[in-house]
Formats: C-alpha cells, sequence, structure tokens
C-alpha cells in the first residue's frame, strides 16, 4: 500500500498508539513513525521492542517536521499535551487525537492549535481491557468503526487523507457531530462500563461468596465483566469525568428501567420481563448481523473464534 503520511507523531504508546504503529507498519502507510510516552519505563518498553521507528524524550520533539500527530493520552490529558506542542507543529501538518470522548476533548485541545494546522478529532471504536506499550496489535482496528467529529470549516481534503490513513488500517470511517457521538458512546460503552464496574464492586463487596466460589463459578455473565472492570482505570476515569453530562442521562434511564424490572420481579409480573429480554435478544442479533461481534461462545474472544489473543 502507498505512504499516506510521511512522516507520523504518536504522542503516549499505549494500546491505541502502538497497534496504529504496528498496523501503519504493517501495511507501509508512514515513511517514519516517531513516538513519545511521558514516562522513562514506557518510552524503554517501546525502544525495546522496537514500537516506532524512533522514540523521543519530548513530545515537542516528537512533532517535530510531522504530517500527522496522534494524539494517544487519557482525555483528561490531551489539553496539556496539546499545549505542549503546539509551538512545534509544522505548518500544513494535522492533528488527530482518539480520545474516548470528543466535545471535551475539542474544547481542551482546538484552542491551541495553531492557524494552518487542520485538528480533526476521532475516536476508533475499538479496544481491549489491555493498556500500556506491549498491549498493541496491527488488527485491533480492522473491521471496527473509527469516527472522526471534523470541526466546522475544516479542510475536507485534510479529512479526506486522515480518512483514507484509518480505512488502510481497516477501519470503516464516518463522520459526525461530537456531541451527538457522545452521546451515543454514553449508551454504548461508557454507561455499559459503569454498570460492569459496578457489579464487580458489589461482587467485591460480597466477601462471603467472593473468598473462592465467585472466581470459581464466575459463569460467562460476571466473567465478562470482570474482563470490562479491568480496563485501565486512569482511561476510563477521565471518561466519565469528561463525558459528565451524557453519561448522567443515560444512567438516569438506565435506573429507571432497572426499577421496572426490579418491580417485574417482585410481583412475579413473567410476561413483561420476557417481552424485556426478548427485545434485547433482538439487539443481540442485530450486532452480530452488523458484523460488529461473532455469534460464538464466549463472544468470539477466543483464539479459536479468530480474535487476536492478548496477553
Ligand atoms: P494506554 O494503553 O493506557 O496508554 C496511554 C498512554 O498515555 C501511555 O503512553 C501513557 O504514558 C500516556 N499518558 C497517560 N497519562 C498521561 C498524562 N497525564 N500526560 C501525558 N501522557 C499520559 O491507553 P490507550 O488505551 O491507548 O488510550 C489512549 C486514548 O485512546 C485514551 O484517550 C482513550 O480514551 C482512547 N481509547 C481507548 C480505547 C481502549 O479500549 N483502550 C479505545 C478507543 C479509544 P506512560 O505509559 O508513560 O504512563
Amino acid at each position: 500500500m502507498a505512504v499516506i503520511y510521511d512522516r507520523v507523531a504518536l504522542i503516549g504508546l499505549g494500546l491505541i498508539a502502538g497497534s496504529m504503529a504496528l498496523a501503519m507498519r504493517e501495511a507501509g502507510l508512514a515513511r517514519k513513525v516517531v513516538g513519545h510516552a511521558r514516562s522513562p519505563d514506557t518510552r524503554a518498553v517501546a525502544r525495546e521492542i522496537g514500537l516506532v521507528d524512533r522514540v523521543a524524550e519530548t513530545a515537542a520533539e516528537a512533532v517535530e517536521g510531522a504530517d500527522l500527530v496522534v494524539l494517544a493520552v487519557p482525555v483528561g490529558a490531551m489539553g496539556a499535551v496539546a499545549a505542549e506542542i503546539a509551538p512545534h507543529l509544522k505548518p500544513g501538518a494535522t492533528v488527530t487525537d482518539v480520545g474516548s470522548v470528543k466535545q471535551a476533548v475539542i474544547e481542551a485541545v482546538a484552542p491551541h492549535v495553531p492557524a494552518g494546522v487542520h485538528f480533526i478529532p476521532g475516536h476508533p471504536l475499538a479496544g481491549t481491557e489491555h493498556s500500556g506499550p506491549r498491549s498493541g496489535f496491527a488488527a485491533l482496528f480492522r473491521n471496527r468503526w473509527w469516527l472522526l467529529t471534523p470541526i466546522e470549516g475544516g479542510d475536507p481534503a485534510a479529512v479526506e487523507r486522515l480518512s483514507a490513513l484509518i480505512r488502510a488500517m481497516g477501519a470503516n470511517v464516518e463522520a459526525m457531530d461530537a456531541a451527538h457521538h457522545d452521546l451515543v458512546l454514553a449508551v454504548t460503552s461508557h454507561t455499559p462500563h459503569l454498570i460492569a464496574y459496578t457489579m464487580v464492586g458489589v461482587a467485591d463487596h460480597l466477601k462471603r461468596v467472593t473468598e473462592s466460589e465467585v472466581i470459581k463459578y464466575s459463569a460467562a455473565g460476571f466473567r465478562d465483566f470482570t474482563r470490562i472492570a479491568a480496563s485501565d482505570p486512569v482511561m476510563w476515569r477521565d471518561v466519565f469525568l469528561q463525558n459528565k453530562e451524557a453519561v448522567l442521562d443515560i444512567l438516569g434511564r438506565f435506573t429507571e428501567e432497572l426499577f421496572v424490572l426490579q418491580r417485574a420481579i417482585r410481583m412475579g409480573d413473567g410476561a413483561h420481563l420476557h417481552d424485556y429480554f426478548t427485545r434485547t435478544r433482538a439487539i443481540r442479533r442485530g450486532i452480530i448481523e452488523a458484523g460488529q461481534d461473532t455469534a460464538a461462545p464466549d463472544f468470539g474472544r477466543s483464539p479459536a473464534a479468530g480474535e487476536t489473543p492478548k496477553p
């Protein structure tokens, strides 16, 4: 495949940036990828495993001469990183981010982006519960959505070039409004994560049960919750703090529904439960038909089902 950006700078060298580095290398999409992470430990690991072509000591140094700069740090850190790199950005360069929240990132980053530099906010809907420089893999974005929330008045050619890179990494690109993105993600990702954290927390409080039984008899439902609840605490703290309004809106609706189901159970209203579960089952079928998951046991996450295994 052809080179799309001559020089790419990745700020943050965790799951998402690492996967981008590997995907770009695999498909030959950048001539040189420079990376930076704030901790010496992460920089040392990145050098040891050859994650990028060069590991820079500072973010400012990493972005020098870069045609594309990717901010891949927790959403709460985006503003500070943008301020640090702003004076060093090459005129005509594109800055994008991969943050899970869009409105707050735009508010934090856009004011720092100099005239003549294109800022195109983005979010790959792909991830695992693993983090850090060793967690990336080239296939992470394959057949996943990558949402862009372009700023009004932005350059369509710059958006098209970034979209070409994303498609070449195997993902499908769609553009949407940032506020809409935040609401959709509150429903599909953020609130479900909060529910998983809560359920695992509940089990943890039931110490009598958890000593051994929760682990020993861990059924698929709880096991999946624990997988989600093992996600990076800093990333998820920031997601909830930065997408507060949408998450509180959806959480309010969730609580109301929960009370309705709680009442149906108390009243022995089996018809209500059956109807409800029939509707939810149809949603699962829709997700499988849309190719966003597999019907295989274990949600298709075992290597046998074709997904890349992670350590
Ligand atoms: P990750 O594996 O934990 O890596 C985060 C990187 O950010 C690390 O290199 C870390 O540096 C750096 N970092 C952390 N705090 C920082 C700070 N205060 N200032 C500067 N750098 C900092 O995270 P990730 O999963 O790649 O997530 C990166 C971004 O992608 C986040 O905005 C997240 O919302 C978004 N995202 C994540 C997923 C997912 O499922 N994981 C999916 C889509 C989008 P050190 O290693 O040196 O600490």
